[in-house]
């Protein structure tokens, strides 16, 4: 069957205009106006959207899609997500990965999560690994798992600068890149440490450490969280500046009693003032970790649970308060996460890519979302609801 997007205005994220978009067999295969319909040799499914922005599917790299957290016993474990939440909100590539738990979860778990989220329709990978370092593996080294394992691509999230990492020094940090790097050039994949960086003292001076102290690239570290502290960001700009990638996550909101934290629109405004390539600047959700606030002696004050809704929640708000062109803003959660990932086909609305596709009301509202060229979501509903739909106890008698 094929799919024509009709008169939608495309940011691929380039702006591109009114065009049609035909899709087959999960693929993109045309962009062009007004395509003939009625020439095609099978069955043809119209979708109206004239109305309509049509931009490529979101890309989330932090993803607790197994569950996380814990930081208040067993009873705070999080959840595993649903496939319907991250359609909902436009997610339609996932990159899964464990945190402070790496005992009662599993890399095992995290790969089997990934498969379901797939056979339900969208498209995912994984980071191996936890928080810790020497950290947790499927294969006897983070190399053996990049080689050997197809969806991981990296390794994370490695905890630095945080009471609850592993305290690594740099010897400790600087092998793990190692076996990330050649890991990632055995297996042509991108080798990625995707770097948690907690509220501690020292921020980012590790990684900087690292890169001064050896011979891996500004780009073998990926640090996240970013945002979370206003000194710990003025370092991240340090790191872009010299090459570096680094992460945002959204949903981090500036409380008048807790430390200083830059929401992502401050964020990216910062990142202009001093002149960084936004190509270089992604963001994430950290959907479904936990949310734990710490007091000063390290005493847990309150935990919640994080929301993939926050990622286009925080990046609409970039072009709702034209901070950033359409394209700029969209390419943070698309085609940068793309590049930075070596996720071929992903990231752009283009001939020969994957059919991954969200369709945006004038309000910037997701009415649309379209991933390997089924429709996941209409009217801003889940039409596909994973597996066990919504949960439903039977019990037998
Ligand atoms: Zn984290």
């Amino acid at each position: 069957m094929f799919t024509v997007i009709r008169n939608g205005h495309l940011f691929a994220p380039e702006d591109m205009g009114k065009v049609d978009i035909l899709i087959c067999a999960g693929k993109i295969i045309h962009i062009g106006a007004l395509i003939n319909v009625s020439g095609l040799p099978l069955e043809t499914k119209i979708i109206a959207a004239d109305n309509m922005y049509v931009v490529p599917g979101f890309i989330d790299q932090h993803v607790h899609i197994a569950g996380g957290g814990g930081e208040a016993g067993p009873a705070s474990r999080t959840p595993e997500i649903k496939l319907h939440q991250l359609t909902t909100n436009g997610i339609t590539t996932v990159v899964g990965l464990l945190g402070v738990d790496g005992v009662s979860r599993s890399v095992a778990g995290l790969l089997a999560k990934a498969r379901g989220l797939e056979q339900e329709g969208i498209s995912t990978y994984i980071y191996t690994g936890a928080y810790e370092i020497p950290t947790r593996t499927f294969t006897d080294s983070l190399r053996s798992d990049l080689v050997l394992i197809d969806k991981v691509i990296g390794c994370g999230e490695i905890a630095i600068s945080d009471h609850r990492s592993a305290q690594p020094t740099l010897e400790m940090l600087a092998k793990l890149g190692a076996e990330a790097r050649v890991g990632g050039i055995l297996s042509g994949k991108a080798g990625i440490v995707h770097v948690h960086v907690g509220e501690g003292k020292k921020g980012l001076q590790l990684l900087f450490d690292v890169i001064n102290n050896t011979d891996l690239p500004i780009t073998q570290f990926n640090p996240t969280h970013t945002n979370r502290l206003d000194r710990l960001f003025y370092q991240a700009i340090d790191y872009a500046l010299k090459g570096g990638y680094i992460d945002l996550t959204a949903g981090i909101n500036p409380r008048d009693d807790g430390p200083r934290v830059l929401h992502v629109v401050q964020a990216v405004k910062y990142l202009i003032d001093a002149k960084v390539n936004l190509k270089q600047i992604t963001v994430s959700s950290d959907g479904n970790g936990s949310l734990p606030h710490f007091d000063s002696a390290g005493n847990m004050e309150s935990i919640s649970v994080g929301s993939v809704e926050v990622l286009w929640k925080d990046v609409r708000e970039l072009i709702k308060q034209n901070i950033l062109s359409f394209p700029e803003a969209i390419s943070l959660i698309t085609c940068n996460v793309a590049a930075l990932l070596k996720l071929a086909g992903k990231g752009k609305v283009k001939v020969g890519y994957d059919a991954d596709l969200v369709l945006l009301d004038k309000d910037l509202n997701i009415d649309t979302v379209i991933a390997g060229g089924k429709v996941m979501v209409q009217c801003g509903q889940a039409l596909e609801k994973g597996y066990f739909k919504e949960a439903a106890f039977q019990t037998t008698s």
